[in-house]
């Protein structure tokens, strides 16, 4: 490990102060650009990658997921995924649970999801790539259900590892949809009704589905400087949490930040070090052995939680030797542990 520096970074109180109470909680996914940016970044980061190929597949798996949430933009119908209604809402919102929770299983438009998805990445996938998704394009509803099943619960058997990158691409296209698809109709439809996303009992998990996110992502706007959002590995809403706070187990006493940039190591105060810091760091929890890297857009406007975590593997490896273990999930690369590693709540050990 290069750099273990001590960071400059806002106290709760202090970002409370400057935010002025205005930080939005929630800051839902642009229907029409979350995976074509995500797309755009995977190609300026594939550039003289030794992971290149790989991140530019995952790139063309972006590009056919925007197309798939394009065509959903306008899809009704029997084909079409379901949504909760108001009473559900309700529900949700008075038992401070997400509204769209990915424990329940997806909707069954999910599969035809998938296929159109397998289709539209056939016609111009490598030939390495073909062996997969013609397996999968020929795979049952219910072994496909299994595989979903393995990735959303973390289940025992586990998800079958070339599959699940595909399949998680389909399950964030839906449950993308899903988010987008109640946010507008709640508008339209009832506008007198409150918000249909909203904070949740466990500030940990995404307020909208509940799944763990992939990686912080810090935003500044106006006043309120580098505040802290988690993004969701599932249907990419953001959500705010204060700075400095293990998103594992919740402890805000030993935490660390790590990157691989050694020529950014012990950053003077002040905003000119920061600006010169390293914009993928892996923040870890010394409580609870847990790590969650965290990407600053205000040193470069293009990261992406998923592209970004992708393109960092090596933090990853160079933080694992330390003995932490990595809390954020990233469907379009598994990692054996994190994968079948229960959340917090229901872990035998934390
Ligand atoms: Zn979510
Ligand atoms: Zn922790």
């Amino acid at each position: 490990m290069s750099a273990s520096a001590t960071v400059r970074v806002m106290s709760p109180e202090e970002i409370a102060a400057r935010a002025g109470g205005e930080t939005p909680f929630l800051r839902l996914p642009e229907r029409g650009t979350v995976f074509a940016e995500r797309a755009m970044r995977l190609r300026q980061l594939a550039r003289g990658h030794a992971m290149a190929d790989y991140l530019d597949f995952v790139a063309d798996l972006a590009q056919a997921q925007q197309r798939l949430l394009d065509g959903l933009a306008a899809a009704a119908g029997p084909a079409a995924p379901a949504l909760p209604d108001a009473d559900a809402l309700d529900r949700a919102a008075r038992a401070g649970l997400p509204p769209l929770p990915a424990a329940d299983g997806p909707d069954a438009a999910w599969r035809g999801l998938l296929r159109a998805l397998l289709a539209d990445l056939q016609r111009s996938a490598p030939a390495a790539t073909q062996a997969v998704l013609q397996r999968l394009a020929g795979a049952d509803d219910a072994f496909l259900d299994r595989q979903a099943d393995a990735l959303l619960g973390g289940h025992a058997d586990g998800p079958d590892l070339a599959a699940a990158p595909l399949v998680g691409a389909a399950l964030q296209v839906l449950w993308t949809h899903q988010v987008c698809a109640v946010q507008a109709g709640t508008a339209a439809h009832q506008p007198s009704r409150g918000a249909p996303f909203g904070r949740t009992d466990d500030e940990r998990a995404c307020p909208c589905c509940g799944s763990r996110p992939t990686a912080s992502i810090t935003r500044s706007a106006g006043e309120s400087l580098g505040q802290r959002y988690l993004h969701c590995s599932l249907c990419s809403t953001q959500w705010h949490l204060v700075r400095i706070k293990c998103s594992h187990c919740g402890s805000d006493k030993h935490l660390a930040y790590q990157s691989l940039e050694a020529a950014d190591a012990e950053p003077a105060e002040g905003a000119g070090s920061r600006a010169a810091q390293a914009a993928v760091q892996a923040e870890t929890c010394d409580d609870c052995g847990h790590y969650l890297k965290i990407v600053h857009s205000d040193r470069d406007p293009f990261v992406d939680p998923v592209a970004d975590d992708l393109a960092s593997l090596t933090l990853d490896l160079l933080v694992a030797e330390t003995g932490q273990r990595r809390h954020g999930v990233n469907l379009m690369l598994l990692f054996g542990e994190g994968a079948a590693e229960p959340p917090p709540d229901t872990g035998p050990g934390g």
